[in-house]
């Protein structure tokens, strides 16, 4: 019950938490595009209004204009009905008349005033003399205001139904004028230079005090239109948007948190089944051929270690012997591919001084002190000689640690090859390589692959194989696998060069590689004739 518990706590734990996170992720998410959308939204009514504005504007300059070059008799019946003909055929006009002091003298509406004057004053007044009246008592419609304009003595009134785009509930507008802003920030300190007011005579998307704006100015730039709305209607109005983000992040947060603390599992078991197997000496090893390239004999093997899981699938090297190297046990590995090379190859070793084994070798085993007495003590075991054991490290370990700088030193006096693997995949010099005595380097099979192409890489392989061949260093091309790539070093190494690769023979089981070596029925004999056999114990 305990152990069901526990199996189901964690997974559910981190479903909880990638759900938080996930939801609150979706959150900054939804927020940051309904605000995007909606002050895109903003920005093109504002635009569609400010193009209004700036016809209506251009309209009325031009009826005021007019009327003010009117010859006929002030609010005569004649003005009047001139003044009727030009809001008649105007577009976002609803009247116009003439004021005589701060009163209504006449108007298109309702002629000539009479009774008690309606008195009016300007809400404020433009640069160039035009007044602007937000809030034009309609003396013949009581409680109601217009929007007026006067230049000199005329006046028009906007049709406020004209000045009109489709616009949701919650945008809101409002018309920022020059004039008005500087006399508001010269004359009084509610409007401070930095105050709304000032910012909203710049063209473009704003978010002020809890408010997006989007502006469009007029063309002279002296009235600026903004639609506005609040950040709380914003995401109230996109609130099914917004909860669909956060579902959806909540989703793929839980989903996430499952899926991480499965492939933990996963990496979990897979270092578990790892460790049954190397217990159990259930891991295989393969031999792949190094050939010499220019006779294209057999002069030795690489050998490479297989896993199949416990579902029967193939795990790459790479990648449980990254496992086995972070969990610190890869050494495990490494002693048993020793054990397996000297029982595979023990005799062909012993007799074939011009064939030998590789061997992979991980940073751990270089900085374990049993290291290299367990080498020693195995092969004395065998009675295999050094020279026939060879050792592959990546070029990665070489440069870092004094201890592996050591264990290399004494690999090679014992009469160990040692070889850099997967050489130019590391930033160390070829130099700085044969100052730690090492015997030999594998170019990586990335420099062959790109063999016929115009990548770096190929330009400086001559290089590399002529600084090699002045250090006295062993090449071994990996990774050919076609008679072009072959070729390419034949004409250039004059010296004995190595070549492994899929052209000359995949990794295969040993018994395959000593029938390829013409060594199966001796190796047979070998094995039979009492005496011969020997045991590890590594
Ligand atoms: P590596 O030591 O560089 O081994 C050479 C890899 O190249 C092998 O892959 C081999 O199968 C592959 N190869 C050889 N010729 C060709 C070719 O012509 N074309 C292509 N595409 N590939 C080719 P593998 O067996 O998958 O091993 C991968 C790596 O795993 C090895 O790279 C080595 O770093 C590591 N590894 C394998 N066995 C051991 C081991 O016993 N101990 C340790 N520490 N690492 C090992
Ligand atoms: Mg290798
Ligand atoms: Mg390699």
């Amino acid at each position: 019950m305990k152990t069901l518990r526990q199996h189901v706590a964690k997974p559910i734990a981190a479903a909880i938490a990638g759900t938080a996170c996930g939801a609150v992720l979706g959150c900054l998410l939804g927020r940051t595009v309904i605000f995007h959308q909606t002050s895109t939204r903003l920005d093109n009514t504002a635009q569609k209004l400010a193009v209004q504005g700036d016809s209506s504007t251009a309209e009325s300059r031009g009826v005021l204009s007019q009327m003010n070059a009117s010859t006929d008799g002030v609010c005569s019946p004649q003005q009047i009905a001139a003044f009727r003909k030009l809001v008649f055929s105007s577009h976002y006009l609803k009247a116009a008349g003439r004021m005589s002091g701060d009163s209504i003298a006449c108007s298109t509406t309702f002629g000539v005033a009479h009774g008690d004057p309606v008195h009016a004053r300007p809400s404020y007044v433009q640069h160039d003399g035009t007044s602007i009246y937000e809030n034009l008592p309609l003396f013949l419609v009581p409680g109601k205001t217009v929007i007026a304009v006067r230049k000199g003595d005329s006046f028009v009134i906007y049709n406020p139904f004209n000045l009109h785009v489709d616009s949701p509930f919650w945008m809101h507008f409002t018309v920022t004028d020059r004039d008005h802003v500087r006399r508001h920030s010269e004359n009084t300190k509610a409007m401070q230079p930095n105050s709304p007011g000032i910012e909203l005579m710049h063209e473009g998307k704003s978010r002020l005090d809890g408010n997006l704006y989007a502006t469009h100015c007029s063309r002279d730039g002296n009235v600026c239109l903004s639609a506005y709305t609040s950040v709380a209607e914003a995401l109230g109005a996109n609130r099914f948007e917004f909860a669909g983000f956060m579902l959806l992040g909540a989703l793929a947060g839980c989903v996430f948190g499952l899926v991480c603390t499965l492939l933990y599992r996963r990496n979990r078991g897979i270092e578990k089944q790892l460790i049954r197997a190397i217990r159990k000496d259930a891991l295989g090893v393969v031999y792949q051929p190094i050939v010499d390239l220019h006779s294209g004999r057999i002069i030795g093997a690489e050998a490479l270690v297989r896993w199949n899981d416990d579902g029967n699938m193939a795990v790459p090297p790479d990648v449980f012997v990254r496992i086995a190297e972070e969990r610190g046990f890869v050494g495990e590995i490494t002693r048993l591919v020793l054990r397996r090379i000297l029982r595979d190859f023990g005799p062909t070793l012993r007799e074939r001084p011009d064939f030998h084994v590789n061997i992979n070798i991980a940073a751990a085993d270089l900085a374990d002190p049993e290291f290299v007495p367990l080498v020693e003590k195995a092969l004395k075991q065998a009675r295999v000689p050094a020279y026939s054991l060879g050792f592959e490290i990546t070029e990665g370990f070489t440069a870092r640690h004094d201890v592996a700088r050591k264990t290399i030193l004494q690999l090679r006096e014992m009469g160990h090859a040692v070889h850099i693997d997967d050489f130019g995949t590391g930033f160390s010099s070829l130099s700085y390589l044969y100052e730690l005595s090492i015997s030999g380097i594998k170019i990586d099979r990335a420099f062959v692959r790109a063999i016929g192409t115009e990548a770096v890489t190929v330009a400086i392989l001559p290089q590399i194989l002529n600084m090699a061949r002045q250090l006295n260093l062993q090449v071994t091309v990996e990774g050919i696998e076609t008679p072009e790539q072959a070729e390419y070093f034949t004409h250039r190494a004059t010296e004995s060069i190595h070549a492994q690769g899929w052209l000359y023979g995949r990794p295969v089981p040993a018994s395959d590689l000593l029938n390829m070596l013409g060594r199966v029925s001796e190796e047979q004999d070998h094995e039979k004739a009492p005496g011969l056999e020997v045991a590890v114990t590594v």
